[in-house]
């Protein structure tokens, strides 16, 4: 934020809804939000809580890739896989419950779409000894029931949204008892609960400041992963449905870009779905980041709030708005977006590729980052040009095999 051009647009305060925050947010963590501060440092137990996770973790170079394309671009990926469960989430569902319980609350409550932040949070609450209730988007709940399982193992109390355990949740069962849910619905249940109950706090899994700032963890590691080796990159791509995997591993090199301290342009590439290509079709405006409109408005590039978007496998590419950081940059022409076709197929295909080449089972949302890569990989061999092209593969996929089995056929 320091090295913006202008300042980031605000959230609107209206009807006192930015005070209202401190009432669902942990109180760090909205210190963090309004922060420009260039540093904030991690707290020592964060820290440990890294190593005790598994970081840092390695950036690979894809010679599987690289031969099986022929391609004389270097192609590289970070590790985001191998977290304790499933996805590059943990980094700040750990920071975020640890501040949570130095501010004294005993319980966190979140929503989750994809499962992987719900997971996140339940992990990082049994670690730290605090309660957790998870409000999941029904229509994920009952195809995932490994997942859900997963989730209540670390202790977690899972609960499929519309829940009756909320007004909000009551209210929309009333009118359809089969409500299939969105991420919108079970954001305004988690909401609701945290503003009901004194000891409850609601950690958030993507958009805001402070959660891309958490994940700044992975681009600082990849920055000097790559001066190790020497290479500069020429492209940085990842998945984005809210922007958190994308921004903390990109926003790190922008602010170096920023800073002029690179005297090669380097890309920003986010791949999206056409299910959801708020960066690719929506509009730079205000709006809602939920449905219950609870959340002050943010600018962003947004589909608008009550957007339907279709089903995909990728469920956590599915979110109407990016957040306003990416969206800022999208806006100011740092950073560019591709959207793939809703049947995924393309995308598939290439997490086939990758795990014949590499050996490594990405997630469904990890897949489109692969595929720009492998796009980006076979335009550098048209034009026969060595390009250096790093990716962020966010999670794996050992919880989606039903997803590879129907796409695939296998
Ligand atoms: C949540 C998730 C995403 C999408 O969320 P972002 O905030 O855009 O990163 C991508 N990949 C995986 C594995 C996820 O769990």
């Amino acid at each position: 934020m320091p090295d913006l051009p202008e300042k980031l647009p605000e959230p609107l305060n209206e009807d006192g809804r930015v005070e209202r925050l401190k009432d669902i947010l942990i109180p760090e963590c909205i210190k963090q939000e309004y922060s420009s501060e260039r540093w904030v440092r991690i707290p020592e137990e964060v820290r440990e809580l890294y190593i005790r996770a598994g970081r840092p973790r390695p950036l690979h170079r894809a010679v599987g890739l690289e031969k099986m394309l022929k391609t004389p671009a270097r192609l590289y990926y970070k590790r985001e896989d191998l977290s304790p469960t499933g996805s590059h989430k943990v980094n700040t569902a750990l920071a975020q419950v640890y501040y949570a319980a130095e501010s004294g609350y005993t319980r966190v409550v979140t929503e989750t779409g994809a499962g992987q932040w719900g997971t996140a949070v339940a992990y990082a609450a049994s670690l730290m000894g605090l309660k957790s209730t998870i409000y999941w988007v029904r229509e994920a709940y009952e195809w995932k029931p490994d997942r859900r399982r997963f989730m209540k193992l670390y202790g977690a109390e899972v609960l499929a949204s519309p829940s009756d355990k909320t007004e909000f949740g009551k209210s929309i069962l009333k009118h359809d008892p089969n409500h299939e849910g969105t991420l919108g619905i079970a954001i305004s249940e988690a909401a609701e609960d945290a503003l009901k109950n004194p000891d409850t706090i609601y950690p958030v899994g993507s958009v805001l400041n402070y959660v891309l700032m958490h994940q700044t963890i992975i681009g600082l590691e990849v920055i000097k992963q790559l001066e190790l080796i020497g290479e500069v990159p020429d492209i940085m791509i990842g998945c984005l449905g809210g922007g958190s995997n994308f921004g903390g591993f990109t926003l790190p090199m922008i602010g170096k870009v920023l800073r002029k301290e690179i005297d090669k342009k380097i890309r920003f590439l986010a791949a999206q779905s056409e299910a959801a290509p708020n960066l690719v079709k929506g509009t730079y405006s205000y709006d809602f980041p939920d449905t219950a409109k609870i959340l002050p408005k943010i600018k962003g590039y947004t589909l608008t709030h009550s957007f339907k978007m279709p089903s995909i496998w990728a469920e956590g590419l599915r979110y109407h708005m990016a957040s306003p950081i990416i969206s800022y940059l999208k806006h100011v022409g740092l950073v560019e977006a591709v959207a793939y076709p809703v049947d995924e197929k393309a995308v598939f295909e290439a997490a086939r590729m990758f795990i014949q080449a590499e050996g490594f089972l990405p997630a469904p949302e990890s897949s489109y980052a692969i595929r720009a890569m492998i796009d980006e990989a076979l335009k550098a061999k048209e034009g026969n040009k060595e390009k250096i092209i790093v990716a962020n593969i966010s999670g794996h996929g050992f919880l989606d095999l039903e997803a590879y089995s129907k796409l695939l056929n296998i």
